[in-house]
């Protein structure tokens, strides 16, 4: 049966549950759909939503939900260096805090307020093809658990599909700023209980990092990052793997998790980057279906609510009238990219794990003598500062002239 909705959302985790929730709350009529049935969890993650993620969420009123989940707020940010180590706290932050929900939480927080809103969820429903009339997409199909075919029409389909994006191939989005998974970073990381930490850690040497920050049920995920060109290690050798490689960077942290407890199986992965055009007549793709960045820089469940709610207020500019609706999503494609390309390209720089140059080091000492700069590069990770901001010939100016000849040579 079909029939007639305001907005269809293809995929209903981070970007599809937030977008389907802002636009329920504006009246509009959403129907969501997702071949997962939910609560879900997801693994190939490690959660972490910034400071600009968590005062999203915070502003749509579910922050509360992630919290109730006991998931930690995470305000202590540690970055070592080896000969330094870097303190910061994103600036401009109204909350304050990151947080690492596991996805089974912070997914089910935002769809169960998306329901409540009044948006009719569909679960085990695979997306197929898009409806076109002419040039416009005028809806989909799908099809249901029993195998039957959904057909349903709207006056837009958005697809929050993640990655893999079926929507995106049905709609002929193109791809630019593409990079390979061997371009950017393989991470492999699990979760551990029994684990004491110093707020969130990051540990940078050439060519590798690691991390570890608490997420829900007293647990901690804990990660190495190499290059993605490194060779891969068998299954069951990963975990001799991952200590070797920690304890090479921080025997400190190699020892406390291995006092604690592994509590799932090792997950090692690299991805394909890449923007894809988000929007055309009748559709638009948001999350990782329309930008998929390196997983060093944690960024994309920060990006994911920040593209809906930028997404969900144009369309609600068009869908209730107040402009044409065609007009209002031509912002989309140049307003997520001003944003969003500059993190990608970052995120693809640090992922090629590059020995530090002459000028990196002279960055570090710099802000280890400047907390207020400092804390500006943690808010390039918090979202809360443009890295074309930050790495602008004249803010890097200033923070040469504050680093002492003496530290620059150290
Ligand atoms: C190793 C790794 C670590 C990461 N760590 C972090 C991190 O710490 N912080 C961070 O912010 N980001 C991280 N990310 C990125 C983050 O996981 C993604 O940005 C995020 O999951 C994107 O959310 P999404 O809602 O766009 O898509 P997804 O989470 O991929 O959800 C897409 C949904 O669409 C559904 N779907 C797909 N196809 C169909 C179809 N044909 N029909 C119906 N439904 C469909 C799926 O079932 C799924 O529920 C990491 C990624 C990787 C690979």
């Amino acid at each position: 049966m079909s029939s007639m909705h305001d907005v269809i959302v293809v995929g209903a985790r981070c970007a599809g549950a937030a977008t389907a929730l802002l636009l329920a709350r504006q009246g509009h009529r959403v129907l969501i759909i997702d071949q997962d049935r939910f609560p879900s969890d997801m693994r190939l993650s490690t959660h972490l939503v910034w400071h600009a993620g968590a005062d999203l969420l915070q502003k749509w009123g579910v922050l509360d939900g992630v919290r109730a989940s006991l998931c930690p707020a995470l305000t202590q940010f540690s970055l070592d260096l080896g000969e330094l180590v870097l303190r910061g706290d994103p600036p401009g932050a109204k909350v304050g805090a990151a947080f690492a929900p596991k996805r089974i939480v912070l997914d089910q927080v935002l769809l169960d307020a998306a329901v409540a809103a009044g948006a009719e969820l569909r679960e085990g429903v695979l997306f197929d093809d898009v409806l076109r009339e002419g040039e416009r997409v005028v809806g989909i199909t799908a099809k249901n658990p029993d195998g039957s075919v959904m057909t349903e029409r709207a006056r837009w389909v958005v697809g929050a599909d993640g990655r893999h994006s079926r929507v995106a191939r049905s709609v002929g989005s193109t791809t630019y700023h593409e990079f390979a998974k061997e371009d950017g970073s393989l991470n492999t990381f699990a979760y551990f209980s029994g684990v004491p930490l110093r707020g969130v850690e990051f540990i940078s040497r050439p060519q590798r990092m690691a991390y570890a920050w608490q997420t829900n049920d007293d647990q901690v995920l804990a990660g190495i990052i190499l290059p993605g060109t490194s060779p891969r290690v068998a299954r069951q050798d990963t975990e001799a793997h991952f200590f070797a490689e920690l304890e090479a960077m921080s025997p400190d942290l190699a020892a406390r998790l291995r006092a604690g407890q592994r509590e799932e199986d090792w997950i090692s992965t690299g991805v394909n980057t890449f923007c894809r055009q988000p929007a055309g007549p009748g559709w638009s793709l948001v999350g990782d279906a329309g930008l998929t960045v390196d997983p060093i820089t944690a960024a994309g469940i920060t990006n994911a609510l920040r593209d809906a709610d930028l997404l969900a207020d144009l369309l609600h500019q068009g869908l209730s009238a107040q402009r044409d609706l065609d007009d209002a999503m031509a912002e989309y494609a140049p307003r997520r990219d001003a944003v969003s390309v500059p993190l990608h390209l970052f995120s693809q720089n640090m992922a090629k794990l590059a020995p530090p140059t002459d000028e990196v080091v002279q960055l570090f000492t710099g802000l280890g003598q400047d907390q207020a700069q400092a804390d500006r590069y943690f808010g390039v990770f918090g979202q809360t500062v443009s890295p074309n901001d930050f790495f602008s010939e004249e803010n890097l100016r200033k923070i040469a002239a504050s680093a002492a000849p003496s530290a620059v040579s150290a």
